[in-house]
């Protein structure tokens, strides 16, 4: 019996087989129905839709926000020999009108357009013209204003429902708790659809994260030997720190590799083959190591050095375990990666607001690493999932760290942002709950709130550390477009109303006793 979805997976994907719902998502949109689609990052997602394209006929239109995605995903396609284009604001006209001609002629498999484009008059009238397999509605998280990402444009999108009602439709997104999921159901017209949810949760990793001593290898060491004989990865930073850790580990008696993008192909592919084959091979490599390396028995993944952010240290941690079997996952930073991440970051090419947004990102990653409230609670917080706590299999369940009660000093933060807005930055707010009268404050009259100097009990480092930590656990976001702007979430409120404890880590001291605080 022959599967055609399987079959092109297999075919043109070269993956063996379907993961988690997958198939019955292909399944469902292939078969003409819609979709709304809730799967962690790196859980394949894009599969969902464009299998579906390549099985109906007609072109796959997909919405997405992100220019840089939609350039490494139709360059990816290509490469497999799918013919895929994308239409944005960085295409000249001519090669614009050239790829409206290759729709409109059936030539693509498919198309990856910006929503501000799809939604001109012009655009939609020529989609009239063409043969339409589906619409993926990607990032559908936009549409909603509680989350950082919020596109008014996203809202407009129900016009494709309107106009093509017969076309299935596929919306997706790797952030949404129960209430942002019902509003992009109600907002995209999707209350039929049928909704996958998968979970975050990866019961089986432990947990770990440690303050790093030195340059952290000896640490590493430590955690090694707790797993001698299996199969692990260590990411480390950069190529360089991966060659002197691997020479490191080598020189303690562990198999381990080196592997990064500045080696040798051969070599390269050579220690690859043996990591899989092998047993027992610690890989040391840098994040270039792990897409597409489907090996079930990696007891641990290790990062000596700071990850960029959640996601992708949710997805190379997520890469230990796939057999579901007990799988550690472990990491030390200290603040000289901070340093270096942020130079990393201010110093590359990307746009003003693309490094907004990966600095934030490290930011919210560095309130992970401080935490103490459970890791697991805390990552999966951070993907809109709730999750009770105490989950046992984490470093803070299982030896809570010293830590104080927070929970004034979260109201007080929230509170503060709320009154001044929900526009303003961290430093800002600080200033504000410390009493300072910047030229700011005046400006904006933050020194007649009534929040104006209710947290001068706390240094401005203290109260970096506690917005790390509340950015990090989803209790409030960081709107890219506005400067970081700071906002509350759905999680707020509990907090607010003084219904939810928090913890911070020791580092930061007890707030001095004895201080009354104004309403908060
Ligand atoms: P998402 O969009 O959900 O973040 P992607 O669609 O980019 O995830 O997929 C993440 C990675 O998983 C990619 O490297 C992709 O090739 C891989 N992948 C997706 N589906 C499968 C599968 N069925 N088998 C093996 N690898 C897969
Ligand atoms: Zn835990």
């Amino acid at each position: 019996m022959s599967d055609p979805a399987l079959d092109l997976l297999r075919r043109i994907f070269g993956h063996p087989g379907f993961r988690g719902e997958q198939a019955q998502i292909v399944e469902q949109v292939t078969s003409g129905g819609d979709a709304l689609v809730l799967m962690p990052t790196g859980g394949g997602k894009s599969l969902c839709y464009q299998l579906p394209a390549l099985l109906r006929e007609g072109c796959g239109l997909v919405v997405s926000p992100l220019i840089a995605l939609m350039q490494d995903q139709v360059e990816g396609l290509r490469q497999l020999g799918v013919r895929a284009a994308y239409l944005n604001s960085t295409l000249d006209a001519a090669s614009a009108a050239d790829i409206e001609r290759q729709l409109l002629a059936g030539e693509l498999d498919l198309l990856y357009v910006a929503p501000e484009r799809l939604l001109t008059a012009r655009f939609l009238s020529l989609l009239e013209r063409a043969r339409i397999a589906l619409f993926a509605i990607d990032e559908a998280h936009c549409v909603s204003q509680w989350g950082h990402d919020f596109r008014p444009e996203y809202r407009q999108l129900t016009v494709l429902h309107e106009r093509w009602p017969d076309i299935p439709r596929i919306a997706l997104t790797a952030t949404a708790d129960a209430p942002t999921r019902r509003e992009i159901a109600e907002r995209l017209n999707l209350e039929d659809a049928r909704q996958f949810v998968s979970s975050f949760d990866r019961p089986n990793l432990r947990y770990r994260v440690v303050h790093k001593d030195g340059g952290g290898v000896r640490q590493l060491l430590d955690f090694l030997h707790g797993h001698r004989g299996e199969s692990g990865i260590v990411y480390a930073f950069s190529r360089k720190r991966v060659e002197s850790v691997a020479e490191q580990l080598q020189a303690s008696g562990i198999d381990a590799l080196p592997y990064h993008a500045g080696m040798d192909a051969s070599i390269r592919a050579a220690n690859q083959r043996r990591f899989l084959q092998q047993d027992g091979i610690v890989m040391v490599a840098t994040i270039a190591f792990g897409m597409g390396i489907d090996k079930p028995d990696v007891r641990f993944v290790a990062h000596v050095d700071l990850p960029k952010s959640i996601e992708g240290y949710y997805q190379e941690t997520g890469r230990a375990g796939r057999d579901g079997e007990a799988a550690e996952v472990w990491l030390s930073y200290g603040l000289g990666d901070v340093v270096n991440l942020r130079q990393l970051i201010q110093q590359g090419e990307a746009g003003e607001e693309r490094k907004r947004l990966e600095l934030g990102k490290l930011d919210a990653l560095l309130g992970y690493c401080e935490s103490t409230q459970c890791r697991r609670q805390a990552l999966l917080g951070w993907f809109g999932e709730p999750h009770a706590g105490a989950c046992g299999n984490c470093d803070n369940c299982l030896d809570p760290p010293r830590s104080w009660d927070g929970t004034e000093a979260a109201r007080k933060a929230l509170s503060c942002v709320y009154r001044t807005g929900q526009r303003f930055g961290a430093g800002h707010i600080i200033d504000v709950l410390r009493g300072a009268s910047t030229d700011k404050v005046q400006q904006w009259g933050h020194d007649r709130l009534s929040t104006w100097g209710i947290g001068s009990d706390l240094d401005a480092q203290q109260w970096r550390g506690v917005f790390r930590q509340l950015v990090a656990s989803g209790l409030l976001e960081a709107d890219v477009e506005h400067h970081g702007a700071l906002r509350l979430t759905v999680a707020s409120g509990p907090v607010l109303r003084g219904e939810r404890e928090l913890r911070f880590r020791h580092e930061a001291p007890k707030p001095a006793r004895g201080r009354k605080s104004r309403g908060t």
